[in-house]
């Protein structure tokens, strides 16, 4: 029989120079696309038009690449999510770097599945989760794994919590008769009680402890509230301290917490998405106090540590209870000795996915390119420029502070000039999206819409701040006179 033709098989192309050739044009123009974000609206709405071209059947005939390149640059690449921008300040958003983008090129073509079985890569996430724990200070045993983002990574957390609590038959029976309640203080992020409600235990089962006038969780009220659902006949079993809470920054009494905690026999979590990062800064490390003694932390390399998305990461600090929350013995993929199959445990033991990309590289190079001090400079920097924005907020009278800045969140309004000012406000916002301007984000202080500043950026600096502040009192007097 003669062979299929070599050049007639797969999807490999015939030549691959062409390949080439586009490759490294598409990497030339997405540098000149980033190094041009500063001279660009932060954000521009995708014109329905163009959505709809969008909108067609799926290809029966394939195309050129270089064609399909041309949809890209022409429909998505204008239309971003506005993060790699210097003025993008809304909600959470890190803005990427050169040695994670470039490892991104690699992991795409060396696309490895990392599941697990014995090859470089499991060893690579391995260092990672070491350099994690590391950093935050958990113990040289911890165990973790790489997820899409803290929301998985919190769940993940949850699951083992409840594993501790209800021991192996809450795999195999589900909660049973069981009555779990859990705390977090009412300023946790929502994705915290959805963890709860995917993990059959009910978003009602998690107590929202008033936060003070500092915006923390108020620790009188975590003991009464415990103690309360005891007497009641119900099963406290988690505490999660909030590292970063996402309207203002606020940070748990993690010590305080864990002493809780300790006392009453409940698994110590972190939910550090961003805050977690600060651990790394000499300046901002004390504040995150008592996150070593935590059982388990969620964060994200992708927020304030600028490692593309996706990279979450969850660590834990007992490793047997971990990778019982999550190991089974299927036996096709049973481990083995020798070869391929070897050197368990493997993420897919750590966490819900078998298949998986290559997250570690990323986060490997960019810890590496940066170190721990590339990324002090970067939180440093973000809060130096949200003490600077919070300044000149003081100095401005229609303007006014709405909460304490503790690390580089600054949540304030337009004071005066209308009778609805959540109204006012609100409107300003979305104008500076539209206008391209800034893009900030809005948030709820006290009742009161606030214009929220969270200065994630790498590549934002004082004069970002400046049009943000000037963008808010141009709009307030045209909308005021
Ligand atoms: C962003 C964030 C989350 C969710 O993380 P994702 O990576 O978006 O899933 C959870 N908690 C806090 C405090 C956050 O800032």
């Amino acid at each position: 029989m003669n062979d299929i033709p070599l050049h007639q098989t797969g999807l490999d192309p015939e030549d691959w120079s062409q390949t080439r050739a586009l490759g490294h044009r598409m990497l030339d123009d997405m540098i000149d696309w980033l190094a041009s974000s500063r001279d660009r609206p932060v954000w521009q709405r995708m014109p329905d038009e163009k959505r709809a071209e969008l909108r067609v059947p799926v290809p029966a005939g394939g195309q050129p690449m270089a064609e399909i390149y041309e949809d890209f640059r022409r429909l998505v690449l204008p239309y971003s999510s506005a993060n790699e921008h210097p003025r993008m300040m809304g909600w959470v958003n890190g803005g990427g770097n050169a040695a994670g983008y470039l490892a991104e090129i690699l992991t795409a073509i060396f696309n490895v599945n990392c599941g697990g079985r014995d090859h470089a890569a499991i060893e690579v996430e391995r260092q990672v989760i070491a350099w994690a724990a590391e950093m935050v200070g958990l113990p040289p045993q911890t165990t973790g794994v790489l997820l899409t983002g803290s929301s998985m990574a919190n769940m993940v957390a949850v699951l083992v919590a409840r594993r501790a609590a209800l021991g192996e038959e809450v795999r195999t029976q589900g909660l049973g008769a069981a009555r779990l309640t859990a705390y977090a203080s009412s300023a946790a992020h929502g994705c915290i009680p959805r963890a709860l409600d995917m993990a059959g235990i009910g978003s009602d089962a998690l107590r929202l402890v008033p936060a003070g006038p500092d915006y923390r969780m108020d620790m009188s009220a975590l003991r009464t509230m415990v103690a309360a659902d005891r007497a009641a006949g119900l099963r406290p079993f988690l505490v999660v301290g909030t590292a970063g809470t996402v309207d203002t920054g606020a940070i748990d009494d993690l010590g305080a917490i864990a002493g809780i905690a300790r006392g009453a026999g409940l698994w110590f979590h972190v939910d550090g998405a961003f805050g977690a990062t600060a651990a790394v800064s000499p300046r901002f490390r004390p504040l995150l106090a008592g996150i070593e003694e935590a059982d388990s932390v969620a964060f994200d390399f992708h927020k304030w540590a600028q490692v593309p998305y996706d990279a979450g990461c969850v660590l834990v600090r007992h490793p047997d209870l971990h990778i019982r929350t999550f190991a089974q013995s299927l036996a096709y993929l049973t481990h083995a000795e020798r070869g391929l199959a070897g050197n368990p445990p493997w993420p897919r033991d750590l966490g819900p996915d078998l298949s998986r990309e290559f997250r570690a590289l990323k986060v490997w190079m960019t810890l590496k390119a940066y170190g721990t001090q590339g990324i002090a400079g970067v939180v440093e920097t973000g809060c130096d420029v949200a003490r600077y924005l919070a300044a000149r907020i003081a100095r401005e009278p229609t303007l006014e502070l709405l909460a304490p800045v503790t690390l580089n969140i600054v949540c304030f309004r337009v004071a005066s000039g209308a009778q609805d000012l959540n109204a006012l406000n609100h409107e300003i916002v979305v104008r500076l999206q539209e206008t391209g301007i800034a893009a900030p984000s809005t948030t709820t202080i006290d009742g009161k819409l606030a214009i929220r500043a969270a200065l994630f950026n790498h590549r934002t600096v004082c004069a970002d701040a400046d049009a943000l502040i000037d963008g808010v009192l141009a709009l307030s007097s045209s909308r005021t006179k």
